[in-house]
């Protein structure tokens, strides 16, 4: 198997992407709550609020967390390939339906690379506002479905990964930045931060714009 490149950025450039991103999020989705996928996706959702609530009406913003993590079912293979299982390891509680109900919420996640995880986030969510919808009377269970709509944004989307699965219509879809098919690396997981920014430097050539 080639070996694949590596590509660092920085916390300035992330933040840069993002703020690039929000005007087009606040026009077009405009969100009521941000749910942040754990861990890659903190640091960009809470990046983002700011500048959504410096764009929108939406002053009290808040982002809720969930932790989901790719299982490598199979022996051998390591973080960079592609994993099919995703484990949950935090959820929004038994009250999730009822937070996510009528709402617009985007889920924020820093890479999509198989779009495993955000395909699993999406359904899941989804079935909580289902399980939620049948609480209330079936006259008003349309008018529910609808006001509740989803989006996701992602700071860096792989264009070159073939996606196992595409996003259902009626939810929007933002990637801060394309790349190609490499391997995104970001500031949070480096130890030594300078020499990480030294290699970010000389990788910036090479993203897509
Ligand atoms: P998925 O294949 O479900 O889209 O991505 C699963 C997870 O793998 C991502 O949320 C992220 O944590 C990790 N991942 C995928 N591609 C990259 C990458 O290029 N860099 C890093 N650091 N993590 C990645």
């Amino acid at each position: 198997m080639a070996e694949i490149k590596h590509v660092y950025v920085t916390y300035n450039d992330i933040h840069n992407i993002i703020r690039n991103a929000c005007p087009k999020i606040a026009a077009d989705f405009n969100p009521d709550l941000m749910i942040a996928i754990g861990g890659g996706g903190y640091f960009p959702a809470r990046v983002m609020r700011t500048f959504l609530r410096g764009s929108t009406d939406n002053k009290t913003l808040r982002i809720q967390a969930i932790g989901l993590s790719l299982y490598e079912p199979l022996e051998g293979t390591t973080a960079e390939q592609i994993g099919r299982e995703v484990i949950r390891t935090q959820w929004l509680g038994p009250n999730a339906g009822k937070l996510l109900l009528g709402k617009r919420n985007l889920i924020v996640d820093e890479v999509d690379d198989s779009r495993t995880t955000l395909s699993y986030a999406l359904s899941e969510l989804q079935k909580d506002v289902e399980e939620e919808i049948l609480n209330h009377p079936e006259s008003e269970r349309e008018a529910l479905r609808k006001a509740t709509k989803f989006a996701i944004f992602v700071v860096h989307n792989k264009v070159t990964r073939p996606k196992m699965a595409g996003i259902p219509a009626g939810v929007l879809y933002f990637a801060g930045a394309e790349v190609n098919d490499v391997w995104v690396e970001y500031p949070w997981e480096a130890s030594d931060i300078e020499a990480h920014d030294q290699l970010a430097a000389a990788d910036r050539a090479s993203l897509v714009r």
